[in-house]
């Protein structure tokens, strides 16, 4: 069987199990739709629906309806609208003013802006009516109560979901209107178990330990980010220390290699060469070396600089004559002194972790007219 044959075949296999989850959302969506039997409560909470520049949409009309209706019923004495404001129109507002035209007294209406989604509505109301709202029913569209129901009771709120219906039968067109809401219902209340699970998964101690780890991996980057750039300038900075000490500087001509040629600063395992290292300039190589290891000058020269220089550590810079210069950092200790006159072989300084080094190593650089080159082409083996 050929490989496009079997990932047809679990394409369909994905889809007709996507599409059976759906068709169960659909039943249940379909099923919650009845709403509940109303109950005495504390408030109605009316969910916000779309309100257009040309006035409330049905919906919210018919909600609003319902709502007036249980509250002249005497089930609860305060009617709280929530929902969003679009294009600066507040539904919570406009349900309000269609409320007092239904009879309602201003002083039983509550107006919640916060609510442009369930689950904002639901936590927003939650807050608004804490210590006094215990029981409340909750007034939408049918298709829109499994989703209330749920969010409801992963608050733990005491909500009666109460549907508010078209007082006639329905219109073939909406009939299809009703079917495409319960539709995009389905794919809101499987958005929503997605979000819930996610939550669930972030409590447990995988989630946990996920999260701290992602928080540090963070901070860690933005540490090496800031540490980068800080090691590009000190490299910058080794070059002006080399062209304003190199008496008649002059970054033209030749180089002349010493006749000895440039001897390894110490012996040990080369861990990181010269180049392109996270997508910035590693100006030089790593020498592994033991802590206090004594490091030798590649070649004669009189020293340019000894001394500390931010993520190098303790650094000492040797000028060989012929634009060429040699750089030994993370020193532990600097032995020589500015301007000192050093043979080859002289020890400098030794072995450490100054600046910006993760253990004892040699951060070695040859430097040509002031710019790094590869070491390696300078060096001669021992
Ligand atoms: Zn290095």
């Amino acid at each position: 069987m050929s490989i496009a044959v079997v990932a047809g075949i679990a394409a369909v296999v994905v889809a007709g199990i996507c599409a059976a989850v759906l068709a169960l959302v659909y039943r249940r969506i379909v099923r919650a739709g009845a709403g509940a039997t109303p109950r005495v409560a504390d408030a109605i909470v009316v969910f916000g629906a779309a309100v257009r520049a040309d006035g409330p949409s049905l919906a919210v009309r018919v909600r609003v309806a319902r709502a007036a209706a249980l509250h002249h019923e005497g089930w609860a004495p305060v009617i709280v609208c929530t929902g969003g404001v679009d294009d600066g129109r507040s539904e919570a507002k406009v349900m309000v003013s269609l409320l007092r035209g239904l009879g309602v007294p201003p002083e039983a209406l509550v107006a919640d802006d916060g609510g442009s989604s369930t689950r904002e509505a639901i936590r927003t109301v939650a807050l608004l009516g804490r210590g006094r709202w215990h029981r409340v029913l909750a007034v939408s569209s049918p298709y829109h109560l499994c989703r209330i129901d749920r969010e409801a009771r992963r608050r733990g709120w005491d909500a009666t979901p109460v549907a508010a219906c078209r007082d006639r039968v329905a219109t073939s067109s909406e009939r299809a209107h009703d079917r495409r809401m319960r539709l995009r219902e389905a794919f809101a209340v499987l958005g929503y178990e997605a979000l819930a699970a996610v939550d669930r998964f972030a409590a447990t101690r995988i989630g946990r330990a996920l999260r701290r780890v992602a928080r540090h991996l963070a901070a860690r980057i933005a540490f090496l980010v800031r540490d980068a750039d800080a090691v590009a300038q000190a490299g910058e900075a080794l070059g002006r220390i080399i062209k304003d000490g190199v008496a008649g500087f002059r970054d033209t001509g030749a180089v002349a290699t010493p006749a000895s040629g440039l001897s390894p600063p110490l012996a040990g395992r080369r861990v990181s060469r010269f180049g392109i290292r996270h997508r910035r300039l590693h100006a030089g190589v790593d020498i592994a070396a033991p802590y206090g290891a004594p490091v030798r000058a590649a070649a004669s020269g009189q020293v340019l600089r000894a001394g500390w220089l931010g993520p190098y550590g303790n650094v000492v810079v040797i000028h060989h004559g012929g634009g060429l210069a040699t750089v030994y950092a993370h020193l532990a200790a600097v032995l020589v002194e500015d301007d000192d006159r050093i043979s080859q072989g002289d020890v400098v300084g030794n072995v450490g972790e100054t600046g910006r080094s993760f253990g004892a190593h040699l951060h070695f650089e040859v430097r040509v007219h002031g710019s790094p080159v590869d070491p390696e082409a300078f060096l001669v083996t021992a």
